[in-house]
């Protein structure tokens, strides 16, 4: 990173730095340019509509942003394009929106109006309503069948893709089974007695990660993966002698993952915990500051790779090793979350850029190949407001200087000033396009989104048999 790049104001477009070569230009479809309305334009709508009738998708793209409920939404549509700008996930035509509510444990009847990412996950990974803190298990802790245990059942090819731990809860929830999400490692099994490998369970996430085998798995948690294995076939080795064994090449650097090809299951670690974020600037505070702008952060690693580059990598070798019987792909832009629990508005914004861009990635991905359904959601809304700038809040606040040359008064107040900000309980936002993207219209719930996958998955098989 040169001295200039740390200084750097960080806003409008893609991060500034890294990672834009190869965005989209505007297509056909779905616009990617910024500013203006969709609403109005009937040329738009029987497009989609045309599209979104184009019967079953072969491939699914599930995009998803930690915490990116609609206030993270806007205040980054505020920052980087301006109060009347639009952002690629704005250009979705289908939109709704999801309820996001968990489970009391052991009673699934009782209703947790917060979820945490754990029973989010589960919700659209396995169609069952669970408790916080959950792994691919229901309210009662019995394993259910998750999305990409499904698809690799039907022979498809799977991937899952994180700004996170791999470990995290949005891709654990996908092809693992804990009774609690802190399971993630041999060493961390204390809240998953019954799972421990040294018990005759299954191991920890990333020991079930591995043995669930998706085709490619990116993102970071390294320090999981480097934890011994305490029982079983691999007992005294590492998970990533596991990870060896059933036939991932390892990747760790943006060089690496460049170079990688389709040869086999693949496995990039980018960190030894979360990535980094990419830009940094004032955290929330209860003495209010000046209008600030975010800068790149100096100590983002060189060679730690965009989601947009993760996300094109993943694309290309899940086609690739689908042979034409299709591929699921979730890619989670994870850090909008950690950023809001830290009241880090600026990591936020450069999270939802990044999750913006690798967006336009996976449209224009679906552009040139086709019959590909791309869907976006979130897990939960998170802790930040836009408020009148000369309110008196009893929270923390950030004032940024958004992209209209306006201050923006951020207001984080779901927990005491110097306590964790927490999630809320808002439904949040669902967006589609391509074949049967028509499906995804007002307002459903996050075990939908199960049920619209495997409904496409059974009507395809019901098609091909006749
Ligand atoms: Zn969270």
């Amino acid at each position: 990173m040169s001295g200039d790049a740390t200084t750097q104001h960080a806003r409008g477009g893609p991060r500034p730095s890294r990672g834009t070569r190869g965005t989209p230009q505007p297509r056909p479809g779905i616009p990617l340019s910024s500013g203006g309305s969709v609403w109005g334009d009937s040329s738009r709508a029987e497009e989609a509509l045309a599209l979104a009738s184009t019967g079953r998708p072969r491939n699914v793209i599930l995009f998803v942003g930690d915490g990116l409920g609609e206030d993270e939404i806007t205040i980054a549509r505020n920052y980087l394009r301006g109060a009347d700008g639009r952002l690629v996930l704005d250009r979705f035509l289908f939109t709704g929106t999801v309820t996001n509510y968990s489970v009391v444990p052991g009673d699934p009847t009782r209703h947790n109006y917060v979820t945490d990412s754990a029973a989010a996950a589960t919700a659209w990974a396995t169609g069952v309503k669970t408790y916080n803190g959950a792994i691919g298990v229901d309210a009662f802790g019995a394993p259910v069948p998750t999305l990409v245990e499904l698809a690799g059942q039907r022979g498809m090819a799977t991937g899952l893709v994180t700004t996170e731990e791999l470990c995290d809860p949005t891709p654990a929830a996908m092809a693992a089974h804990v009774a609690d999400r802190s399971g993630r490692g041999p060493d961390t099994m204390e809240r998953c007695r019954a799972q421990a490998a040294e018990n005759g369970g299954p191991g920890s996430i990333v020991e079930q990660l591995v043995r669930t085998r998706p085709d490619v798995l990116l993102g970071g948690g390294g320090q999981y993966f480097r934890q011994t294995v305490r029982a079983g076939e691999f007992q005294g080795r590492t998970v990533l002698d596991q990870a060896a064994a059933a036939g991932y090449r390892l990747v760790t650097t943006a060089a690496g993952l460049a170079a990688a090809d389709a040869g086999g299951p693949l496995l990039g670690l980018f960190g030894d915990g979360a990535l980094a974020r990419a830009w940094v600037g004032p955290k929330a505070r209860t003495d209010r500051g000046p209008a600030a702008v975010c800068r790149v952060n100096p100590d983002l690693p060189a060679d730690q790779p965009t989601l947009a580059r993760m996300t094109a990598r993943a694309l290309d070798i899940l086609d690739e090793r689908a042979e034409g019987r299709g591929f699921l792909l979730q890619v989670e832009a994870g850090l909008i979350d950690t950023a809001s629990h830290d009241g880090d508005p600026c990591g936020m914004i450069s999270e939802v850029a990044a999750f913006d861009e690798a967006l336009a990635v996976g449209l224009q991905w679906a552009e040139e190949h086709g019959e590909t359904l791309v869907l976006v959601t979130a897990d939960h809304g998170h802790s930040a407001q836009i408020v009148p700038v000369d309110v008196e809040s009893p929270g923390a606040t950030t004032m940024l200087l958004a992209h209209d040359g306006e201050p923006m008064l951020i207001n984080y107040a779901t927990n005491l000033p110097g306590e964790i900000l927490v999630h809320t309980g808002a439904q949040v936002r669902v967006a589609a396009h391509g074949p049967s993207a028509a499906a995804v219209l007002g307002l459903g719930d996050q075990t939908d989104l199960f049920r619209l996958i495997t409904g496409m998955w059974e009507e395809k098989d019901a098609h091909a048999e006749v």
